[in-house]
C-alpha cells in the first residue's frame, strides 16, 4: 500500500496528530491485510458514497478504503550532514510515497519551540533544505559514476541519464525541490529508483490553536504558509492536532456534534487523509451488494482488468467485461433496478479506464 510520511521539526505536533491517527486506526478484522507497524497508522478513508450506498442496499457488511501514514519522527536542522540520527530519519521517508510536512502554527509559551521563535515559513525552509541537501548527495553521487560511464562508452542510456540528473542537480543547487523539475515521462523513470525526497508530493499541515481552528483563515501564520504553499503550488491543510486527537477518543455521533460545535464540518484528520490520497493520484471505485458495500482504491488512468486485479487477481485473469454504473445515477435515481431502467448501466471492456466513483460488477471466467 501507499504511504504518507509525516514529518516536522520537533515540537510542532506530529505526535500529537499520530496518535490521533493510531486511535481512528482501523480495526485488523476488517482489513487482515493490513500490516500495522507501530510507526504506522492504517485509516479509513472518509467517503461519503459509501455512506450513501449503504442507505440503499443495507449491506451485511461495509468497508472502506484504507490509507496509510508513518511517523517520521526527529528529523533537525543537520541532519542531511548526518546530525542526529539523520541519515535513518532521511531513509525513511525515502520509503515513503508522499509527505506531510507539519508546521507549527501556534503560539504557546510552555511549549519550546527548538529554533526559539514560533516562524512557519523559516520551518519549513530548513526542513526543505534538509530534503534538498540530502537529494543533492544523491544526485551527485550518481553522477560522479554515470558520468564516466557516459565519457567512455557514449552509452546512450548513460547520457539520458546524465542530463536528467543535471537539470536536477541544477534545481537542488539553487534550492529548489526536485519537483519543481519539469520532467516528462521517460525522464521520471530514469531516474525512480533513486527515490529523490523532493520529488515525492508533498503537503503542508498547519497545525494551530484549539481557539483557532474554527477560523483559520484569521490565523496570521496560517495565511503565511498558504501563500508559501500555493507559491509552491503545493496544498496545504489547517488542523487542530489537539483536538484530533480528543475527536480520535469519540463515538462518530458525538465526534460529528463536537466538530459542529466547533463550527468545523470536517475533521482535520480527514481533511489530511483526503489531501494526500488525491496527490498521489488515488481514485476510489465502488461496489456495491446486499452483502457487502465496499470502496477500493486504484491509480488514476488503470483500465478495468487491472481495477479487476485490485479485488482479487482471478478477477484480472479471467476478466470478461465489468458491468458499470456511475455513483452519481444511482445517488439520483435510487435504485440499480431504475439505473437500468434508465438505460444507465454500461457493459465496459478490456479498455476502459475507469473513474472515480464507478460502481463496478465485473464479469470474470474461472
Ligand atoms: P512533535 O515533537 O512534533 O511530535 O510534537 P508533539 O506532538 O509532541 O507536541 C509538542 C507539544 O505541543 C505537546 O505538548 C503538545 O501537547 C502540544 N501541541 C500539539 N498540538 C497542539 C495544538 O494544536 N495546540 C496546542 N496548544 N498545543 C499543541
Amino acid at each position: 500500500p501507499l504511504t504518507a510520511g509525516i514529518v516536522g521539526l520537533p515540537n510542532v505536533g506530529k505526535s500529537t496528530l499520530f496518535n490521533a491517527i493510531t486511535k481512528s486506526q482501523v480495526e485488523a478484522a476488517n482489513y487482515p491485510f493490513a500490516t500495522i507497524q507501530p510507526n504506522v497508522g492504517v485509516v479509513e478513508v472518509p467517503d461519503a458514497r459509501i455512506d450513501r450506498l449503504v442507505e440503499l442496499f443495507h449491506p451485511k457488511k461495509t468497508i472502506y478504503t484504507t490509507f496509510e501514514f508513518t511517523d517520521i519522527a526527529g528529523l533537525v536542522k543537520g541532519a542531511s550532514k548526518g546530525e542526529g540520527l539523520g541519515n535513518q530519519f532521511l531513509s525513511n521517508i525515502r520509503l515513503t510515497d508522499a509527505i506531510c510536512h507539519v508546521v507549527r502554527c501556534f503560539d504557546d509559551h510552555d511549549i519550546t519551540h527548538v529554533e526559539g521563535s514560533v516562524d512557519p515559513i523559516r520551518d519549513i525552509e530548513i526542513i526543505n533544505l534538509e530534503l534538498i541537501m540530502a537529494d543533492l548527495q544523491t544526485v551527485e553521487n550518481r553522477l560522479g559514476k554515470i558520468e564516466r560511464k557516459a565519457a567512455t562508452n557514449k552509452d546512450k542510456e548513460a547520457l539520458a541519464e546524465v542530463s536528467v540528473l543535471k537539470k536536477i542537480q541544477e534545481a537542488l543547487a539553487a534550492g529548489k525541490a526536485a519537483r519543481s523539475v519539469e520532467l516528462d515521462k521517460e525522464e521520471l523513470l530514469i531516474i525512480k529508483s533513486m527515490s529523490l525526497l523532493t520529488l515525492k508530493p508533498m503537503i503542508y499541515i498547519a497545525n494551530m490553536s484549539e481557539e483557532e481552528i474554527g477560523d483559520a483563515s484569521n490565523n496570521a501564520y496560517y495565511q503565511k504558509v498558504k501563500a508559501f504553499a500555493e507559491a509552491e503550488h503545493n496544498e496545504v491543510v489547517p488542523i487542530c492536532a489537539k483536538i484530533e486527537e480528543e475527536l480520535s477518543e469519540l463515538e462518530k455521533t458525538e465526534k460529528d456534534m463536537f466538530l459542529s460545535d466547533l463550527g468545523i464540518g470536517e475533521s482535520g484528520l480527514d481533511k489530511v487523509i483526503k489531501a494526500a490520497y488525491h496527490i498521489l493520484d488515488l481514485c476510489t471505485f465502488l461496489t456495491a451488494g446486499e452483502d457487502e458495500c465496499r470502496a477500493w482504491t486504484f491509480h488514476k488512468g488503470m483500465r478495468a482488468p487491472q481495477c479487476a486485479g485490485v479485488i482479487h487477481s482471478d478477477f484480472q485473469k479471467g476478466f470478461i467485461r465489468a458491468e458499470t454504473y456511475s455513483f452519481k445515477d444511482i445517488d439520483e435515481l435510487g435504485s440499480e433496478h431504475a439505473i437500468k431502467e434508465a438505460g444507465k448501466l454500461r457493459l465496459e471492456g478490456k479498455e476502459y479506464i475507469v473513474q472515480d466513483g464507478d460502481v463496478m460488477h465485473f464479469r470474470f471466467n474461472v
